[in-house]
């Protein structure tokens, strides 16, 4: 469910959206696309009214991750935005190139991403989850004291060097009294779908040690698999391809506990 949170700072609101919660990691390529899409489609499928905002302005993978290539159109003085399984979506992928995002300074990155949220017509929201810029620059920074954020969930991979980076993650978000709401390890171990064998490719546990050593929950491990990778690119989520099978019920469990 999505208890009352506690509001720690006085970033702007969106009108009708109750909790915006930022999906962030330290670097790129740990999974944070492929996290905050599932678990999005993950709270849809508990009945929750969702949606998704990239703001990944360096590398904006949602409309891969749903087929999304058609631009919003303009209602009013509003984006409409996109919407898929369910979701409403908005990408800043929709409206520039990925050429043109790849220059972007901190001003125009923060600009783009307030214009992602008060110049779209989002309606009413239980939970607008945000596909958060990697890194913890000026960028992330700014974004995290701007808008008013129910919590932050942190992606991390089970490596000591991505762990490294979701540690300065969290300090970040804790800075601005952004509440923690967790940590996710993404490619967690590797299940080989042909003789089910399971092998910790990048050491296994560590996600788990450092959120307790953070004092942050653990919310949960996703292993590497071909299928979510495979779904992923072919526009449709595993979790809205497979709603019932594993990989799903893994990312409604990270679900339940935000
Ligand atoms: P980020 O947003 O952190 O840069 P992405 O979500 O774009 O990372 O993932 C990077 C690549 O890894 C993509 O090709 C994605 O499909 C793949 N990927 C992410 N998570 C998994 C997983 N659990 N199993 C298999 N492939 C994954």
């Amino acid at each position: 469910g999505t208890p009352q949170r506690p509001q720690g700072h006085s970033g702007a609101g969106v009108p009708g959206v109750r909790h915006i919660v930022a999906v962030a990691s330290g670097k790129g390529g740990v999974g944070k696309s492929t996290t905050a899409a599932n678990l999005a489609l993950a709270l849809k499928k508990q009945g929750l009214r969702v949606g998704l905002m990239d703001a990944d302005v360096y590398g904006p993978s949602v409309p891969t991750l749903f087929g999304l290539h058609s631009k919003p159109e303009i209602e009013g003085k509003q984006m409409k935005p996109l919407e898929a399984h369910g979701l409403k979506i908005m990408s800043i992928g929709f409206l520039v190139d990925a050429g043109t995002a790849m220059i972007w300074r901190g001003p125009m990155v923060m600009s783009a991403l307030t214009q992602m949220l008060t110049e779209v017509a989002w309606g009413e929201l239980d939970i607008l989850v945000v596909d958060m810029p990697p890194g913890t620059g000026d960028a992330q920074l700014t974004m995290a004291q701007r808008v008013k954020l129910s919590g932050a969930v942190i992606v991390s991979t089970p490596q000591d060097l991505a762990l490294a980076d979701a540690r300065r993650g969290v300090a970040m978000f804790r800075k601005v009294d952004v509440p923690i709401l967790g940590l996710v390890e993404n490619m967690s171990y590797y299940c080989c779908p042909e003789c089910g064998h399971r092998a910790d490719l990048f050491g296994h546990g560590g996600a788990r040690a450092e959120a307790q050593a953070m004092g942050t929950p653990f919310l949960g491990e996703i292993p590497l698999a071909v299928e979510i990778r495979a779904q992923s690119d072919a526009g449709s989520p595993i979790v809205a391809q497979d709603p019932e099978g594993a990989h799903a019920k893994a990312y409604g469990g990270i679900a339940e506990l935000l």
